[in-house]
């Protein structure tokens, strides 16, 4: 076995006895269990929230529910109002089924891992650590804070998605038969105030000297995944104007920046052959090109200027002609805004 496999949860328990953050949903290191309800409530709220946020949240629920069964007994709509403000609200509906399938079992949770993971809502992450917090079971509990100082202290090479797995095994075998919760719990301290995402502070690390990573550039691990190039799309946006007014249109309400004002445009398909249709028949000479990056794709956008005099066709349209030295007022997206520029930019 491992010598670290040893030594590595002897030293953490050392320092989670002096170091632990006082927090009112935990017991102090060594002392009894925190009741279950009080451990999966937080740990519910925990999901993508900071500790500081919640602490609110929790002292609120526990004065108002002070039982997983008061909690089941609540409306939907009394707890959904509690919850507001605290974001993904999925997770107050999954924390609603889950009391009530505790409450008909009399109000108990189940002690292991894989009875708690057979509740409505509680996945792999809360289930193994209500089972060790509240519990002492030896489940193994592995957030990001855990996934990073494993990945460190082993430096695990492999980039996220993938090292999950061999951060899961390193983290089950130093998971300990004694403290389970507590360990759980130093874990998640470490990789919180120590063991950073940025500057972690290896020299107040009760780990470092264990720590592979320490001596390769911590902060390199865990190895993100190398990012997907965007897809590119071209497209082009037609600036036609009157009486120091320019043609605006309403995009469609479902679709890429749905509702918003905009230049026509069309499309924006991956080709650029400059087949799409112009929304004048007349002469179109090209301004210049737009850049803009969206989360999935980026594009080139070519700005087209009309000079015909066809306009009256475009009154059926669904546009309106917007003032030029109102342009900024148009609440235009930004791709379009820079447009706009562009095209002032030639007047
Ligand atoms: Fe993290 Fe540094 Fe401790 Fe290694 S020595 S676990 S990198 S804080």
């Amino acid at each position: 076995m491992d010598a670290s496999a040893d030594t590595i949860p002897t030293a953490l328990l050392d320092w989670y006895d002096s170091q632990a953050r006082v927090l009112p949903w935990r017991s102090p290191p060594g002392a009894p269990a925190t009741e279950p309800y009080r451990v999966w409530l937080s740990e519910v709220m925990l999901q993508q929230t900071t500790v500081a946020a919640v602490g609110p949240y929790f002292a609120k629920f526990l004065a108002r529910w002070p039982t997983v069964s008061d909690l089941a007994a609540a409306e939907d709509a009394e707890v959904m109002a509690a919850w507001a403000g605290l974001g993904y609200y999925a997770r107050a509906r999954n924390l609603l089924a889950c009391a009530r399938a505790v409450a008909a079992r009399g109000g108990s949770f189940p002690e292991t891992e894989a009875e708690l993971r057979a509740l409505p809502g509680l996945g792999a992450y809360t289930a193994a650590a209500v089972a060790a917090i509240a519990f002492g079971q030896p489940a193994t509990v592995v957030d990001a804070n855990v996934e990073r100082v494993i990945a460190r202290l082993y430096a695990i090479d492999e980039p996220l998605p993938a090292a999950r797995k061999p951060i899961r095994v390193r983290a089950e075998r130093l998971t300990p038969a004694k403290r389970p919760g507590d360990f759980a719990q130093a874990m998640m301290d470490l990789g919180a105030t120590v063991c950073t995402p940025r500057n972690p502070r290896c020299l107040l690390c009760p780990l470092a000297d264990h720590c592979i990573g320490r001596r390769d550039g911590a902060e390199r691990f865990p190895v993100k995944p190398a990012k997907a190039a965007k897809p590119q799309r071209k497209g082009r946006a037609f600036w036609i104007t009157r009486d120091h007014a320019v043609w605006l249109v309403q995009r469609p309400g479902l679709g890429m920046l749905g509702g918003m004002r905009a230049l026509p445009d069309d499309g924006w398909s991956a080709r650029s052959d400059g087949s799409a249709i112009a929304p004048l028949v007349g002469t179109w000479s090209a301004a210049g090109l737009v850049r803009h990056s969206f989360t999935h794709f980026d594009l080139d956008l070519q700005l087209m200027l009309y000079s015909g005099g066809d306009l009256d066709r475009l009154e059926g349209d669904s546009g309106e002609w917007w003032p030029l030295d109102r342009i900024a007022e148009a609440g235009l997206p930004t791709l379009f805004a820079k447009a706009a520029r562009l095209a002032l930019a030639q007047r």
